[in-house]
């Protein structure tokens, strides 16, 4: 399986597409750019200056599908056609009041329902904050029992999740929870696995869990919930990411002066995350493993796999994931090549996703490699189109 395939992966952007994008990986690579960027991007929303059409034609569009629902379609079907599946999110982050909870939920039901029509759209996700307020994340995580107003609120969080996860069933479509910071996670994985006991009774997982495999204590909760899936009969759905929020983590740490739960080098991370791979592959039939990564080697330890096992390249229970604008060689080879692939496929309002384009610009600038890997894979295609010498 190669990937520099730069034909089929960029299949879909015009000459001008792929300038911009050349462009914006070039920006990526300068690390005070993408700062001063982002605090820009934030000013001027805050001053409600217009700025649309330059965020528009650069970033957000490289990012996002549209930032209408409607639009998202026309994308999510150019993908199909492609044989690449999406998982549509509506991309606004940080909602801190109950009517905004409110509003999350109406979303997320919304992308299930035309999920359901779409087979093009297997999934769905949400992110569990979007629905509770964080801060009873973090007392839960802590173990402190909610009294009063918290624990009315925290029934509210549980209320909204359930109803999504009920609507899943219903209309059978796979929901993915995000994986968020470790300080929020306990009760995050605690609410997940009731719901994989109480939903993933059938043949087919439905709720998948996000598991983050630069945390050192993660090998072992995947075997404790995989001895607990099979002692109690229930499937389990995984993403396996190796984790967004590595600066964070280990700077709150210091601050707070406990030992980061982050593996100690990405070499750590990887070995980590080959283990977790390597578990999952050995029990696909108690689990069903949709890999986020952008990652080439671990992409190629699962196909090595699947060809030593000798089983179907579109095998039901093996899914391979990149987000939107990103990793299209992955994708689109993978794609071509038979495998079952989705991305991620953000959209919203400009001004509403602006903090996630900020972390995508944040994370190709601090993700090692990924930015040089995208500029020359998009410049290999400029000059096999003859438009850059
Ligand atoms: C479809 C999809 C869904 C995702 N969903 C989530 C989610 O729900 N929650 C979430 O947290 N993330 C999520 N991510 C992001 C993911 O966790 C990674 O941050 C991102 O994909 C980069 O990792 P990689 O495997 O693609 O690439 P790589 O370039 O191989 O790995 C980069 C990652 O390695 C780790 N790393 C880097 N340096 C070090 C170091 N010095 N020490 C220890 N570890 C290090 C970090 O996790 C870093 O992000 C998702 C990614 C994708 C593609």
């Amino acid at each position: 399986m190669r990937f520099d395939d730069t034909k089929t992966a960029y299949s879909l952007r015009t000459d001008r597409e792929l300038y911009k994008a050349y462009f914006l990986f070039k920006i990526f690579s300068k690390q005070f750019l993408v700062y001063i960027g982002g605090k820009l991007a934030l000013l001027v929303i805050r001053l409600g200056l217009p700025f649309d059409s330059l965020f528009r034609h650069t970033v957000f569009y490289q990012f996002c599908a549209a930032d209408n629902q409607k639009d998202s379609l026309k994308k999510v079907n150019s993908l199909s056609k492609l044989n690449v599946n999406s998982y549509l999110h509506y991309a606004s982050e940080g909602q801190k009041t109950e009517r905004g909870m409110d509003e999350s939920l109406k979303r997320v039901l919304e992308t299930l329902t035309i999920s359901k029509l779409n087979d093009s759209l297997p999934f769905a996700v949400f992110k569990s904050t979007a629905f509770g307020p964080v801060e009873l994340f973090e007392k839960k995580t802590r173990g402190e029992k909610l009294i009063g107003e918290d624990l009315s609120a925290w029934s509210r969080a549980i209320e909204r999740i359930t109803q999504c996860c009920e609507f899943a069933i219903k209309v059978n479509v796979r929901l993915l929870i995000d994986a968020e910071e470790s300080w929020l996670q306990d009760a995050i994985d605690e609410v997940a696995l009731e719901l994989m006991q109480r939903y993933n009774i059938g043949k087919q997982p439905i709720i998948f869990n996000t598991i983050q495999m630069y945390r050192k204590d993660r090998l072992s909760y995947l075997k404790k919930i995989i001895h607990k899936s099979k002692k109690e009969g229930f499937q389990i759905g995984i993403k396996l990411v190796r984790g967004a929020y590595l600066e964070k983590e280990n700077e709150k740490a210091v601050k707070m002066g406990y030992s980061s739960p982050i593996c100690n080098s990405k070499k750590a991370t990887d070995k980590n995350f080959n283990a977790g791979l390597d578990l999952i592959l050995s029990k696909l039939n108690q689990c069903e493993l949709f890999l986020g990564s952008h990652n080439e080697e671990s992409t190629l330890r699962v196909i090595d796999w699947m060809n030593k096992k000798q089983i179907p390249v579109n095998h039901s229970r093996i899914w391979f994931s990149q987000l939107y604008g990103m990793a299209d060689h992955i994708s689109f080879n993978l794609a071509a090549a038979g495998y079952q692939v989705i991305k991620y496929v953000p959209y919203g309002p400009i001004k509403e996703v602006v903090p996630y384009l900020i972390r995508r610009a944040e994370e190709n600038t601090s993700v090692k490699g990924q930015t040089p890997r995208e500029l020359n894979l998009i410049k290999k295609e400029l000059v096999r189109r003859g438009k850059l010498g």
